[in-house]
């Protein structure tokens, strides 16, 4: 059973161009300090989880009106009952984009082979030198393993033929031009990049982390502009 912690019935934000719904599943192997659900990354019996079935059962009411479906986590590819679950939810007539933090190659690779996905957001969090710390991890090379499935991740990504985004929530504090220099080479350009800026909220671990101004997110802007056939800011 998938452990879905949340579902937005309707949404414009998380799908670019498609009314959809999002699926939020729980648990993550990463520990992010900018994160926004780390309430729900360790999964215990104190959480409250939707059926499967509750979840299929909006999707089928609702599919005359909805066009996708988003799911988020949490890290979804964690879990091996995924395609099944997408592959009823593709039954249904939907588009299904998919969140990920490119930990997972082999079933991000199998999910395209199977014609499940139509679009991939995948998180590039920070650059190779840096990527451990925000992801949680205090040593480089326990990390290197995760730094390494996501080079695959983004290959895969790039070579999926579907439409992509990478994406990096910027966080004052952290993140610095030099970083998003970085980032860029770390992924070697493509169709999509999404600049994110960090906000504040209860659930985020490390509350010293601030947003950048309009200024400093347009000089990324810049920086990001010869490496993507698009650079999206979103504010
Ligand atoms: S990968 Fe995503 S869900 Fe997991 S800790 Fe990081 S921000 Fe949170």
């Amino acid at each position: 059973m998938l452990p879905i912690t949340g579902l937005q019935k309707t949404t414009l934000l998380d799908y670019p161009g498609v009314l959809a719904s999002t699926i939020f599943l729980g648990g993550c192997n990463f520990r992010c300090t900018f994160c926004h659900n780390s309430q729900f990354l360790a999964l215990s019996d104190n959480v409250p989880l939707l059926s499967e079935e509750e979840v299929l059962s909006h999707l089928t009411k609702r599919a005359s009106v909805l066009k996708g479906v988003c799911i988020t986590g949490g890290e979804a590819t964690l879990y091996p009952a995924l395609p099944a679950f997408i592959r009823e939810i593709k039954a249904l007539g939907y588009l299904v984009k998919l969140d990920t933090n490119g930990t997972n190659p082999s079933i991000l690779k199998a999910l395209i082979a199977d014609k499940l996905l139509d679009y991939i957001a995948m998180d590039i969090k920070a650059d190779t030198a840096h990527y451990h710390s925000i992801c949680g991890f205090s040593d480089s090379l326990v990390f290197s393993p995760y730094l390494s499935a996501i080079r695959e991740s983004i290959s895969i990504t790039k070579q999926s033929g579907i439409p992509y985004e990478f994406r990096t929530t910027v966080c004052d504090g952290f993140h610095t031009e030099e970083m998003l220099l970085g980032i860029c080479q770390l992924t070697g350009g493509g169709q999509t990049f999404a600049i994110q800026n960090f906000k504040d909220s209860t659930f985020v671990p490390d509350h010293t982390l601030g947003s950048f101004s309009d200024v400093m997110l347009k000089k990324f802007e810049t920086i990001c502009i010869p490496y993507f056939d698009s650079v999206i800011l979103r504010t």
